[in-house]
Parts: structure tokens; C-alpha cells; sequence
């Protein structure tokens, strides 16, 4: 059984006393394809080296993340653009709007966000999409951009039907993971009305472990546990969970 994460920030500090053994138990779990969302440039080399080391298994992204949108934003999108003009990465992210945190940024994130979608559709890669009690901000952003060449995937989806079908709507895949395990979750309840061909897994590592980690630390092995909730939710078997899944993410990754 293969399983493709696809949003894990395995570079996090985290993981820095036991990264070695964190990534031996994903490969023991079928977890094979760690893709990688990038935050802000301090964490790039870091990256770059676990690409390095893992060459068959990780998978970069290069972008801003929402809440790290600050004073210095211009000079990071600059670095965001020229490293994408250097080398090859899977994927513009993580990206988006994220009003939990701050709201007082909105109009920055939103040219952040616009012009990293921008970036995407130069180098014909889709987005990762990072959305947090900002789901109209986020369409009204998405619409604006809306094209055959917009594409992607809204990471940690935690959205209602409608909201679902609408990021569909953008050619989006929904990134599902342990938010879909929880018993307040809400997500379990519509999503086997959801075609599986719009579904890729994920963790978010270290952050939102699933059900029986709810609370601790998460890792790229727990993907088999959405897998398993997922297995459950559409009433298939949990290697054709795994099968279907890796295919949607390298329809969206190319890889
Ligand atoms: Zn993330």
C-alpha cells in the first residue's frame, strides 16, 4: 500500500531529536510521497536538505504562508519568486488567507495571495491552499483568479457542502486529514457525498493529529489513520483509499 501525504511540515522543530526515526515510521506505514509546503524563508535550507536525503520520498513546495505575511512581505515574495525561477519545486504553498490569528493584515495576505497564484500559473503549478476563518476572502480571491490553468489543492479542508463543492468549483482537490476523525470534525458527515476523485490525504504535521492522537504530536505515518476513517466514511477498502488517493495527488503534483 502506498500513501501520499501531501502537507507535512517536516521540518518543523518538532521533529529535531527524532526526525530520523518520525520518518523511518512513515515509510513502515506505507507513507512513501511527503509533500512539503513551505512557510517563510528561514525554514528553506532545511528543506532543501531533507530533499537531499530523501530525494525518493520528499517532495518540496516554495511559498509565504498567510500568517507569516508581515512588515518584510515584498522581500519575501521576492525570495518566493526567485527561487522559483531556480529550481524545480511541486507546488506554489502554502498559501492563502488565515483571519484566526490577525486580521489586520487582510489586505497584504490578499496581494500575497494573488500574486503567488500568479507565480503558480507562470510555472504551471497548482497552489496549496492554507484557509482559516476565511472562507469568502479566499473565493472572492480564487474567483478573481479563476482559469483553466488554476489548480490545486485547499489543504486542511474544513469546510461545509457548499463550501466544498465550491473549491471543486476552482479545480481544487480537497485535502483531508485528521480534522476528519474528530467527533466535532463536521467534515465526516457530507464527505462520502463528495466524489472520491476530489480527495487527497494529509497530515500537518506536527499540527491537527488524528483521533487517537488528537492533541499530540503529528507525524506523516498517521496518514494511514485518515486513511483508515476514510475507508469508513465511503465504505471502500483502505488500500483502495490508498490507491485512489495517490492517484488524485499526482494528477494535481505531476508526480
Ligand atoms: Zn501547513
Amino acid at each position: 500500500m502506498i500513501l501520499t501525504d501531501t502537507h507535512s511540515h517536516i521540518y518543523s522543530e518538532e521533529f529535531d531529536q527524532d526526525r530520523k526515526e518520525m520518518m523511518q515510521r512513515a515509510f513502515d506505514a506505507g507513507v512513501q510521497r511527503i509533500f512539503v509546503p513551505s512557510i517563510d524563508s528561514t525554514y528553506t535550507q532545511k528543506m532543501y536538505d531533507l530533499e537531499q536525503q530523501y530525494p525518493e520520498n520528499v517532495f518540496l513546495m516554495m511559498g509565504l504562508h498567510p500568517t507569516y505575511v508581515k512588515e518584510n512581505y515584498e522581500e519575501e515574495l521576492a525570495f518566493v519568486e526567485a527561487e522559483l525561477s531556480k529550481r524545480k519545486f511541486y507546488a506554489v504553498g502554502e498559501i492563502g488567507i488565515d483571519l484566526f490569528w490577525d486580521k489586520t493584515r487582510l489586505e497584504e495576505q490578499k496581494i500575497a495571495f494573488k500574486r503567488q497564484i500568479q507565480l503558480a500559473k507562470k510555472y504551471k503549478l497548482p497552489i496549496n491552499i492554507h484557509c482559516r476563518d476565511a472562507f469568502d476572502e479566499v473565493f472572492e480571491v480564487l474567483e478573481s483568479e479563476k482559469s483553466e490553468e488554476l489548480f490545486g489543492i485547499f489543504h486542511c479542508f474544513t469546510g461545509d457542502f457548499n463550501q466544498a463543492l465550491q473549491a471543486i468549483s476552482y479545480n481544487m482537490k480537497l485535502g483531508i486529514g485528521g480534522v476528519a476523525t474528530f467527533k466535532n470534525g463536521k467534515i465526516d458527515q457530507f464527505l462520502n457525498q463528495i466524489a472520491i476523485k476530489h480527495i487527497v490525504l494529509e497530515t500537518d504535521s506536527p499540527y491537527l493529529a488524528p483521533v487517537p492522537y488528537r492533541g499530540k504530536r503529528n507525524e506523516s505515518s498517521y496518514t494511514k489513520l485518515v486513511a483508515e476513517k476514510l475507508a469508513l466514511i465511503y465504505g471502500i477498502p483502505v488500500e483502495e483509499i490508498a490507491k485512489i488517493t495517490t492517484e488524485n495527488a499526482k494528477a494535481v503534483f505531476g508526480i
